[in-house]
């Protein structure tokens, strides 16, 4: 009698254990790397590469991880992660909204020099998502003309960053983040983390948001959407000061989208976001994640 009862038991004995083991697995999957598996994970992105990765806490602010810390607080020109704060401003203050459009046609004057974009025969007609993710210079160029130098500066210091200079000659030039602001890798976390947690309350931080969900999903940090995990973010690519002819690498973003666990800056010294800081983030997004980002 007691082996028939034990061999009808066997089953369910053996499902317990294979959920116990699945339970298992799911926790280890769930588990955040721990401070030096992140820290590892970082400098194994950034590889040879000169520059920093700076990973935040979305929810509690906390630096996780910032490597190398004197690059991780260099003050850098942010290039094209400043239209963020551009499009912020204009939103802000009223002086765009999400249907504001402007035209691109690959060249405006700015300042006596004709000024390009990106894409030969210009981005046509843009709305500020699209502008914000196909990071349109001719575009922000329009917008800064409407906005301003002081409402601009005015927003960066909101954004809690240091480095932002008292007189600017091109609001254009600030508005794309070649001129006028200095960011750390560390201010530049902190101000992605400043987006995440104002969205729900300030409706043109969440158009902002939105804006950075859009260059992932089908602007210039496209190579984050095959992550199996909702990016958000921002490219930049900033000349460099000593050779205009050469680029820096910027990407700033947050995941996942819709409920942010991390922000995630990443600089390159040399290179472009495209180049440097979009694979970069791609790996430390892959290793912080793992399992995770289905
Ligand atoms: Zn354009």
């Amino acid at each position: 009698m007691f082996i028939i009862a034990l061999l009808r038991a066997l089953p369910s004995l053996a499902v317990l254990l294979c959920l116990a083991r699945a339970s298992a697995l799911a926790e280890s999957a769930l588990a955040a790397p721990g401070a030096a598996r992140l820290r590892d994970i970082c400098l194994n992105a950034l590889g040879e590469r000169t520059g920093a990765v700076v990973v935040m806490d979305a929810r509690t602010g906390d630096v996780l991880a910032a490597v190398p810390e004197d690059w991780s607080r260099r003050p850098m020109p942010p290039g094209s992660v400043a239209k963020i704060v551009t499009a912020y401003a204009g939103l802000s203050g009223g002086r765009i909204t999400s249907t504001t459009r402007f035209h691109c046609s690959n060249a405006l004057t700015v300042g006596g020099k004709v000024r390009h974009c990106t894409v030969p025969g210009g981005h046509g007609s843009l709305d500020l998502d699209q502008a914000i993710a196909q990071s349109c210079n001719v575009w922000f160029y329009q917008a800064a003309r409407r906005i301003g130098t002081e409402r601009i500066l005015k927003a960066w210091r909101e954004f809690g960053v240091t480095g932002v200079g008292k007189r600017v000659d091109s609001p254009e030039r600030l508005a794309v983040g070649e001129e006028g602001v200095q960011v750390s890798c560390i201010e530049m976390a902190r101000l992605v983390r400043r987006v995440v947690t104002l969205r729900k309350r300030d409706r043109s931080m969440e158009l902002v948001a939105r804006g950075m969900r859009r260059a992932v999903t089908s602007g210039t940090a496209k190579e984050l959407a095959g992550l199996g995990l909702s990016v958000a973010g921002k490219t930049g690519s900033p000349s460099q000061a000593s050779d205009p002819e050469k680029r820096h690498g910027w990407f700033a973003g947050f995941a996942p989208y819709d409920n942010p666990q991390i922000c995630i800056a990443v600089f390159c010294q040399e290179g472009n976001s495209y180049r440097s800081a979009v694979p970069v983030a791609a790996e430390v997004l892959k290793g912080y994640f793992g399992n995770r980002a289905r």
